[in-house]
């Protein structure tokens, strides 16, 4: 059966020059990259070209960079370590409506432990409003985040402009990046965001690496403590396979940006003048918003998302809800609730998330399949 995959944002396929990286390194490298011997240092190599690699992607330096195992650890490293390091008159935390749940739940926590959570506003498009937001920044903060590119919507926040303006309150910006890295420049030398998270298999490398990037100034605390690994901000020893293919995955993201980011936005544009005609009443969720390429929110007015999402299952197409899924059962995406949307169109929403993997054939065939479903649907 034909398989087609429009659900990169969940992850994406490994490339294979990655995998031939990390092949080779599982044959060559299996020293501990903390021992002081030959075998070790030859570990500790592999492991330093990677931070060197996805320093550059960052447009940070080497030092910044922390290895964790995925962009769940680092943006639960991130929220819990700007807690425990913030002062105790800081108590309040301003976050978007729109983080992702290992950025939510951290932070509903540290409410239960006692921190006010102070919600910054969102418009229809989904891209948070920092001049409302403003007001919420104040002494007593002791840290913000928001997420660069929404997974759900792909709409793109103001993240440095963000920064500058809780800088000036003192206040450290931690920023999810899992979903820009590779598809977004990012520059950190050139904004004051404190730390950022990346995620290894959203840009074509494998799962089991991810990084913090952590600004020396960052006020910050580990929470993983016991070897000293990391330069003592994340203990336990480097997954070195992992990380290698990380490094090969952050070069080639680097280097093929631009041809990957004009192909995913021509496979998207094809797409969508394609549902035009497949299924006119099908719309974007985030009208006016700016989005990374690649990541749609559609909405199916009067269909309902599980049925669709089952039915092109069937065919061999893999989308994902607009709602997210967890432990089986379909919940209302806080996304769209935050962007105003009522719990139907919630429910009618699909997520389609095209990377440059993709082809015009694939783009075409899905058309086809939503033009058959809906006419199935009008004689239902
Ligand atoms: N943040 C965002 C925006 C994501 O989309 C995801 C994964 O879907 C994560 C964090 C978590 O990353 P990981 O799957 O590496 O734990």
């Amino acid at each position: 059966m034909r398989r087609v995959y429009f659900d990169n944002n969940a992850t994406t396929p490994i490339d294979p020059r990655v995998i031939e990286v990390m092949a080779q390194t599982m044959r060559t490298v299996f020293g501990n990259p903390s021992s002081i011997h030959a075998v070790g240092r030859e570990a500790r190599r592999v492991v330093e070209e990677a931070r060197e690699s996805i320093a550059k992607l960052l447009g940070a330096t080497d030092r910044e960079i922390t290895f964790t195992s995925c962009g769940t650890e680092s943006n639960n490293l991130a929220v819990f370590g700007l807690a425990r390091a913030a002062r105790p008159e800081r108590r309040a935390i301003v976050t978007s409506p729109i983080e992702h749940a290992c950025v939510r739940s951290p932070i509903e926590r540290l409410a239960r432990e006692g921190f006010e959570v102070r919600t910054m506003p969102v418009t229809s498009s989904g891209i948070v409003d920092i001049d409302a937001a403003k007001k919420l920044l104040a002494k007593d903060v002791a840290f913000s985040t928001l997420i660069w590119a929404q997974n759900e919507t792909g709409a793109v926040q103001p993240v440095a402009a963000w920064a500058e303006l809780c800088r000036e309150h003192d206040v450290p910006l931690h920023v999810d990046a899992v979903q820009a890295a590779g598809k977004l420049p990012i520059d950190m030398s050139a904004n004051v965001i404190a730390s950022l998270s990346i995620s290894a298999h959203k840009f074509f490398g494998p799962k089991g690496a991810a990084a913090l990037f952590l600004r020396a100034e960052t006020p910050w605390r580990p929470t993983i403590i016991g070897g000293g690994q990391e330069r003592e901000r994340r203990a336990g020893t480097e997954n070195t396979v992992a990380i290698s293919g990380f490094g090969k995955a952050a070069q080639l993201a680097a280097e093929e940006r631009d041809s990957r980011r004009q192909k995913t936005v021509e496979l998207e544009r094809r797409l969508l003048e394609l549902l035009h005609d497949a299924w006119p009443e099908a719309l974007l969720n985030t009208r006016d918003a700016q989005r990374v390429p690649g990541t749609l929110s559609l909405r199916f007015p009067g269909a309902h998302g599980e049925s669709m999402l089952m039915n092109l299952d069937l065919a061999g197409i893999a989308v994902s809800l607009g709602s997210a899924c967890s432990s089986g059962a379909v919940e209302a995406s806080h996304v769209l609730r935050a962007m105003g949307l009522s719990l139907e169109e919630n429910y009618a929403s699909l997520r389609v998330s095209i990377a440059s993997t993709n082809t015009m054939a694939e783009i075409e065939f899905f058309a086809n399949t939503l033009r058959a479903l809906r006419s199935k649907r009008m004689r239902a």
